[in-house]
This record gives structure tokens, C-alpha cells and sequence, in this order.
């Protein structure tokens, strides 16, 4: 509010600049340029800053929200999922380095390694291919980013166009039509009689770089598909007989790809063909044998590939420039599914269900919690004007302790006095990108006097009264705009004006205003120890907050922690604003989530009932649009099919609505921002000891009568880092 009070007469003054300039006749020096040349470089950079900013998932909060005033949207480009090409699960080689160090060392094997460029394999036809029922089971190691579908293996036709889609496949496909989103193992079988193929899938996306034992079955009656040897999919659709005896010639089996060239990329081993489908408890036992011994009596097994001679049975396709390699593999077997993955619409295992009911049972996840905060005033050279009062900083404190302490979280202040008035004297700038000023079109969250509206992108200008005036030494604000090159240059010269006042240019060092990624910049404040809270001045748009995710990468450095717009910090009434951007910083979502944030309503964060793993991933807050009403929202526009909301988390700290009626967080958000304080910011608390997380035990390792149970460790960073 100080700052408004500052401004109002600036622009009266340069109003009044404006017209007695204009008075007196004086010319731009410059014509007035078409603007081209210099909004094609601004787009390129507005480009990379967009991308940037689709990166830097800052969760904002407005008092008025506009279209598309919370980045909140931005954030749900989650992070890539494990399957889906992204970097190697980081939990498995943990898991599997522990194996190997306790001393069993598994035995040396040898896998195909396939790169996916025309080195598939065909069957020899000496082998003769069951056609009424089978199993396939094989060892895998896919790479991540696959093609969509990647074929491990399959059984074609090579003589009938019209029964070149009769036989078998097992790969890797998507299963959503958004690129290559929820890559899964599938089984698709289409036998001699039937209409249309029939494909079962996994019920998970697959892990790249980990080893999985794969297998599918069909007795003529039933198909299977195992994953780790528990059944995860099955169809009762297709019936009899593969193929025809007639066609056996016509029939090949291909590993590694198929005649389209989708091909399958990573390793394979221990590929065995059977003419029976095979049992759980066989395959289960298969899984623990390296190799069925040649002397054991096992007429229903077709063939298993142990590699001693691969030419012996595969041939390479025509034209075919490599085999695929053979290397040596040792893995200690499959890792079982102990990973807590978090759901489709979540990113960090704090979003994962077990934990976060393991946070909301046990009490002791949840112990008092102290966390420190740094609040950033920036002062005058002379220690003067400070950007907020030590009245506000206190109130503001206190509000805050009262907020969280009920849930077992107080904050510890630490407020940092920076004497600099060339920052004081600066408008920082809450949300706008620098390079949209001047940019030709008017970006709202830019449009302030300070930026000489936009650099003029904001300003309706009558072109008539765009006299040209002589670059003649006066800064004339009449010609202060990015297509008069901001008057020549004259009104970012510090020589002749007051540059905080009328230096509107982005490009210049003398500009009146600063973006907060640059004040960050200059400030350096360390992210790890405190949560920063800087200020800036909100433009047209008056956001009250910008808040950093815990998943971000600037979370625990100088670039994150959180914005406030100063008139919405410790002043009564407006409190609950830095409340409800703590709880976007401990990852908290707005309670609208799941209505109002959605892209569509395919989207799958779409909540239709409270639930865990949809909208803001909290089953107690009930599905709510965007309102800022105390009390449930008026039956509004069709939403996905929604029309009346109730029992509407309105007096939550994470909605919209004002002070006077929000007042609380519900279990399911505390629970979240303890395991995130746990999870992200033990190095903003003086005690650094997350209790450790009680999931249930689960079976990691399975040798003849024996099984190996695993714990989850306690929570804590680092869980990603190994
Ligand atoms: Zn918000």
C-alpha cells in the first residue's frame, strides 16, 4: 500500500511531463519503427522464457484470480514416469546392490541385448510352433522409451495378408492416446477363428532398467499374463486353436521386433517356448531355475534359449545388418513391487497412499515439527523505508504459529535486514516475465506505471498525438515506449532523469523495475537452511503469493521460497495469504484441484469424490470448483458433468476464500505437509529425524522355502539419491 500511495503521484507527474513536452513541439528524434525486427528476438526469447516458466511450477495464489492467475496448472506436467523413458527407477539398484552385497552373488548368465534397429530374430522353421496352447516366458531388461508398441515377441503370419494378424504378441504398448504416456506389458492374441484381437495389459507401467520375468499363457480357452509371476492380467475372449495345421508353414516367431520395425530396445533372457500353459506354481518355479536341465524328461517344452548357439535356432531378418549382442548379465532375480509409487496425478512418493495413511495413523509421524523462516525486508541505504514494518513482520508471525501449531508445526523467525536502496527503489516485479515488456502485446501481469504500462503494450495509444520530438536530452514520456526505443534512450539515462522513475526499458541496467528471479539473484540467500520469504510488488493483476512446490528443483536453493506481495503481509484481514502459500510450499494442492485446475475432463486429476489420488490428493476435502464464498458454491455451469457441490472444504487454508472464514487444514493435508517436511526439508529444522515410515512389510526376495521381507526406511531426501 506504500508503494501505491508513491505511484499515484508519479503518474500525475509524468502525465504532466507528457503534455508540457508536447507543448512545446520537440519531435522523437526517431521515426517511428515497424517494431519487427526486435519482437521476433523478444518472441524467441519469450519462448525459452515460457518454457522456462513451464519448468519453475511456482504455485500462485490471487486474491483476484484472472484466467490463469494460478501456475498450479503448470505443476501437472509431473514428473516422467518411471516407465516412461524417464531416468532409471531409483529405488531397484538400491535394492539390488543390497542383494549382491549380502553375499549371494547370482550366477553368471547371458542375456540378448536388442538396440532396437532392425536386429530381431526369427525362429527356425526346424521348430515346430504349438498351435493349441502355450507359454512364453522370458527374463526382461527394457530400456525406457520404447516404441509404442515395442513387440518382445510374437508369432506372425508370413504367407496371408488376410491372416497376417492371427498368432500372438507380447511388447510394451501405451495404453493412453497422450504419446507415450502409461507404457505397459501386454499380451494380444487373435486365434484362427476369431473376429478381432484380444490384448490383456499389466496393470502398472513398466520399470525401465530393471529386470522382470514375463509370462503368458493360453490353454485354448483362457490368456494369462503373469508379471514376477503373479497373474496380473486375463481374458476368456479368445477360443480353440491358434492356427490352422494347414498354415504351420506360414508361421513364424519373431523376438525382438517384428517385420514393422517395432522393435523392443533391452536385454532377454531365459526365453522359453512351451506347448501347454504353464501353472502359476510352475512358473513360479521356472522363475527360481536358471535352465531346465537337458536331461530332465520335459516333452511340453519347445524349446529354452540358453545362448550357447544362437544361430543354431534364430536366423537374422533379411537385410539384417547385426545380430543382437550377447552380453553377460548377473542379476540376483526380480524385484518385487516394493516400490511406492505415487499416483497418476502426484509426484513424490508423499503422495503415495500408504504413506500418507501411515502419516495420518501414527502420531509419531506427525511430532512437533520447528521450522525456520527467513523473512527478507529490504531497507534504504540509510536503513530507512523498510518494505514492511516490524509491526507486520510480527503479526504476521504470530498469525502464522497460530495457524500450524494445532498441527503440530511452529516456525521459527529469522527476518534479514538488506540496506540497498537501488533495491528499495525498485519495483520487483511478483509474476511477470521481462522480456513480455515491450513485446508488442499486453500481458496484464506486466502493466504497471513502473513499466511504463508494459512498455506501452498497455496503453492505448492515439497515434496523433505521437508528434515526433527530438531525442533532445529531456526524457519525454510521451515517447517513453518500446516503439520509440524509449525515447532515444534519453529516459534510461541516468544523467538527465531519475532512471527509478522513467527508465522503462528491459534492456537497460538502469531499468525501474526488476523480475524476482533477478532479485533473488542478487540476494543469494541460501534455500537450504531457511524458507526465504521475499517481497514484491504485485502489478495489475495483485497477486498475493508465489510459493515454490517441494518437488521443484529451486525448492532447497536461492531461487526458491516464497513471494509476498507486501500489503497482504501482516495486516489484519490478510494473514491467511502466507498461510495458505506455506501450505503450497509443503506441498499442499488448492482444494479446487481436482474441478477447477483440471485441463479436461479426460484429465486424470479430475476429482469426481474425495479421494487419494485425484484433485488436491486429500480424501477429506470433498470436490469443490473455485469459489470464494463462505459456504458451499451455488449450483454453477456444467462441470464434467457436475453441477452442485457440497460439504465444500470452504473454511480451508487452501481455498480461495477471505479471511474471516477460512480457518483450518484437514488431516490428509497435514499428514502431506509433515511427510514433505520430512521428505524435502529436514535441513530447514534445528532436529533433522523423520520417524521411520511403517508400510507394510513387503516380500523382496524369495529363495526355495525361504522369503526376504523389506521396510521401508525412513523418509527422507535422500530416498532419491541413491
Ligand atoms: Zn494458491
Amino acid at each position: 500500500m506504500q508503494r501505491r500511495s508513491v505511484l499515484l503521484p508519479l503518474l500525475l507527474v509524468c502525465a504532466a511531463a507528457a503534455a508540457a513536452a508536447h507543448a512545446g513541439g520537440a519531435e522523437c528524434g526517431l521515426a517511428e519503427r515497424s517494431g519487427r525486427a526486435r519482437r521476433d528476438t523478444r518472441q524467441a526469447a519469450q519462448r525459452q522464457q515460457a518454457a522456462a516458466a513451464a519448468q519453475q511450477h511456482a504455485a500462485l495464489h490471487s486474491p483476484y484470480p484472472a484466467p490463469g492467475t494460478c501456475a498450479t496448472r503448470l505443476a501437472r506436467g509431473r514428473r516422467s514416469s518411471a516407465g516412461a523413458g524417464g531416468p532409471e527407477a531409483p529405488r531397484a539398484p538400491r535394492r539390488r546392490r543390497r542383494a549382491q552385497e549380502g553375499g549371494e552373488q547370482p550366477a553368471v548368465s547371458r542375456a540378448l541385448y536388442f538396440r532396437g534397429e532392425g536386429d530381431q530374430l526369427r525362429l527356425k522353421a526346424e521348430v515346430e510352433l504349438p498351435r493349441d496352447a502355450f507359454t512364453v516366458q522370458a527374463w526382461l531388461r527394457p530400456e525406457g522409451g520404447q516404441k509404442t508398441p515395442a513387440v518382445v515377441a510374437g508369432l506372425y503370419d508370413k504367407c496371408s495378408y488376410t491372416t497376417r494378424d492371427r498368432g500372438w504378441v507380447l511388447g510394451i504398448n501405451t495404453i493412453s492416446d497422450q504419446g507415450n504416456r502409461e507404457p505397459r506389458f501386454f499380451f494380444s492374441l487373435k486365434t484362427d477363428r476369431a473376429r478381432k484381437v484380444t490384448t490383456i495389459t499389466d496393470h502398472r507401467n513398466y520399470l525401465a532398467n530393471q529386470w522382470v520375468h514375463l509370462a503368458v499363457t493360453y490353454d485354448g480357452r483362457l490368456m494369462k499374463l503373469y508379471v514376477n509371476g503373479a497373474q496380473v492380467a486375463t481374458s476368456g475372449e479368445q477360443v480353440g486353436n491358434i492356427f490352422s495345421p494347414l498354415t504351420l508353414k506360414c508361421k513364424v516367431l519373431m523376438l525382438g521386433g517384428n517385420a514393422l520395425n517395432q522393435n523392443y530396445r533391452g536385454y532377454v533372457e531365459h526365453f522359453s517356448l512351451w506347448r501347454t500353459a504353464r501353472c502359476q506354481k510352475e512358473i513360479l518355479s521356472d522363475m527360481a531355475m536358471v535352465t531346465h536341465e537337458a536331461d530332465a524328461p520335459l516333452p511340453q517344452l519347445v524349446f529354452q534359449e540358453t545362448l550357447l548357439n544362437v544361430k543354431s535356432i534364430w536366423s537374422p531378418m533379411k537385410d539384417s545388418p547385426s545380430l543382437p549382442q550377447i552380453e553377460f548379465t548377473s542379476h540376483p532375480g526380480y524385484l518385487l513391487d516394493t516400490s511406492l509409487d505415487p499416483p497418476l496425478c502426484g509426484q513424490t512418493v508423499c503422495d503415495n497412499k500408504e504413506v500418507i495413511a501411515s502419516y495420518n495413523k501414527l502420531p509419531n509421524f506427525r511430532h512437533k515439527k520447528v521450522v525456520r523462516y527467513r523473512v527478507v525486508n529490504i531497507y534504504d541505504d540509510h536503513h530507512h523505508n523498510p518494505t514492511v514494518s516490524r509491526e507486520q513482520i510480527e503479526f504476521q508471525h504470530q498469525q502464522l504459529n497460530d495457524a500450524f501449531s494445532p498441527y503440530n508445526i511452529t516456525w521459527e523467525l529469522e527476518v534479514l535486514e538488506v540496506k540497498n536502496s537501488s533495491l528499495r527503489h525498485r519495483l520487483i516485479l511478483a509474476n511477470c516475465e521481462i522480456s513480455k515488456i515491450g513485446d508488442d502485446s499486453c500481458d496484464p501481469e506486466c502493466n504497471h506505471t513502473l513499466t511504463g504500462y508494459d512498455g506501452g503494450d498497455c496503453r492505448h495509444m492515439r497515434h496523433s498525438s505521437f508528434n515526433k520530438k527530438k531525442q533532445n536530452g529531456v526524457c519525454d514520456m510521451d515517447c517513453n515506449f518500446e516503439r520509440y526505443s524509449f525515447d532515444g534512450g534519453d529516459c534510461c539515462n541516468p544523467e538527465i532523469t531519475d532512471v527509478t522513475k522513467t527508465c522503462f526499458d528491459p534492456d537497460s541496467p538502469h531499468r525501474a523495475y526488476l523480475d524476482v528471479k533477478e532479485l533473488k539473484n542478487r540476494l543469494q540467500l541460501d534455500g537450504s537452511t531457511h524458507l526465504n520469504i521475499f517481497f514484491a510488488n504485485s502489478s495489475e493483476e495483485e497477486l498475493a503469493g508465489v510459493a515454490t512446490w517441494p518437488w521443484d528443483k529451486e525448492a532447497l536453493v536461492h531461487l526458491g521460497g516464497i513471494v509476498l506481495n507486501p500489503s497482504f503481509y501482516g495486516i489484519a484481514g490478510h494473514t491467511h495469504t502466507m498461510i495458505h502459500e506455506i501450505g503450497h510450499s509443503l506441498g499442499l494442492y488448492h482444494v479446487f484441484r481436482g474441478i477447477s485446475e483440471i485441463l479436461s475432463c479426460n484429465d486424470p486429476c479430475m476429482e469426481t469424490e474425495p479421494s487419494f489420488e485425484t484433485g488436491d490428493l486429500c480424501h477429506d476435502t470433498n470436490p469443490a470448483p473455485k469459489h470464494k464464498t463462505c459456504g458451499d458454491p451455488a449450483p454453477g455451469n456444467d462441470m464434467c458433468g457436475f453441477r452442485s457441490f457440497q460439504d465444500t472444504p470452504f473454511n480451508n487454508f487452501m481455498s480461495y476464500t477471505d479471511d474471516d472464514c477460512t480457518n483450518s487444514f484437514t488431516p490428509n493435508q497435514v499428514a502431506r505437509m509433515h511427510c514433505y517436511l520430512d521428505l524435502v526439508y529436514q535441513s530447514w529444522q534445528p532436529v533433522k529425524k523423520p520417524a521411520p515410515i511403517a508400510i507394510t512389510p513387503q516380500i523382496v526376495d524369495r529363495m526355495g522355502t525361504f522369503i526376504t521381507l523389506e521396510w521401508f526406511p525412513p523418509i527422507d531426501r535422500h530416498f532419491f539419491e541413491r
